[in-house]
């Protein structure tokens, strides 16, 4: 059997290996068919689909989309795009100059909760200009004495309700889609069981994703439990949407799970590659 991570990121996002290093992992752990989808952007795809070409393993282009929805954030991935159509890399630039002016605020209020220089030490972190993400913020608090990891930080500083949160608007959930449709690719709910919605709030989101033409869930994911493989596996098949699966790996001791580290998915869902 194939063995699919359709969710990572690299240094053009907020993950730590660059994307021929990401694939290069990749394959050393036995994944033959990798999406890269970092966060809001598309620049990394060339190097890593020239990396997969010559290694011999499967290339799915990927993106990670920011989405806001009621109140909380959601992200969509999105499988088999082009990462030249105009109208996602519209979308994509839109997305990531709200991420810019997001993260001065958040320099701004951290400051006040008594941080200083936190915009200027996550830039340190940011490993490509076109992008800034609360792990960079996260990883120079680690380094300014903080907390003791990254997850500490989230935690007390970055999550909503806390000192360093700000919240962002950013795109639509039939934004999203839209854009990943006529990129030509999938639409995949990332990691739900993130979300704190209830399970109204899910049967609400999923109702909307299938109402704007969304394709798949995220059934594997670190973020899951077996239950949860099963509760989402369950969802698939009421909604009548895909199953996909992916590590979201972001770089050694960063990653709640290495790259190929997934279970087969549980019986009964169409796998969301059925057609590729
Ligand atoms: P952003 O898109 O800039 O708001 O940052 C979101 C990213 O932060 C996610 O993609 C994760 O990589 C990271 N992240 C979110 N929550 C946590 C957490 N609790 N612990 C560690 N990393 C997190
Ligand atoms: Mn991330
Ligand atoms: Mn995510
Ligand atoms: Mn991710």
């Amino acid at each position: 059997m194939r063995r699919y991570d359709l969710h990572c990121h690299s240094t053009r996002s907020d993950g730590l290996l660059a994307p021929a290093e990401v694939v290069a992992r990749a394959v050393s752990r036995g994944v033959d068919v990798l999406a890269l989808t970092d966060h809001d952007e598309v620049s990394g795809l060339g190097e890593a689909r020239e990396a997969a070409e010559s290694a011999g393993i499967g290339f799915v282009p990927g993106t990670e989309l920011s989405v806001s929805w009621e109140d909380v954030t959601v992200h969509i991935v999105g499988l088999g795009i082009d990462p030249d159509n105009p109208s996602l890399g519209a979308g994509l630039d839109a997305i990531r100059a709200g991420r810019a002016t997001r993260a001065r605020r958040m320099g701004d209020a951290l400051a006040q909760a008594g941080i200083p220089g936190a915009y200027e030490g996550a830039l340190k972190f940011v490993t490509s200009e076109r992008l800034v993400s609360r792990t960079h913020f996260a990883r120079y608090l680690v380094e300014a004495g903080y907390a003791r990891d990254v997850k500490g930080v989230f935690r007390r500083y970055l999550v909503p309700g806390k000192p360093g949160h700000v919240a962002q608007a950013w795109a639509t959930l039939g934004q999203a889609v839209e854009w990943i449709h006529v990129a030509g690719g999938q639409a995949v709910v990332a990691h739900p069981g993130r979300y704190k919605v209830g399970a109204g709030g899910m049967r609400r989101l999923l109702g909307e994703f299938c109402d704007v033409g969304g394709d798949a869930i995220e059934v594997l994911s670190p973020a899951h439990t077996p239950a949860q493989y099963t509760e989402f596996a369950t969802k698939c098949r009421v909604f009548g949407l895909s199953a996909s699966c992916g590590s979201d790996y972001h770089g050694p001791g960063e990653s709640w799970m290495d790259l190929g580290d997934l279970p087969p998915l549980p019986a009964g869902v169409v796998p969301v590659w059925k057609d590729w």
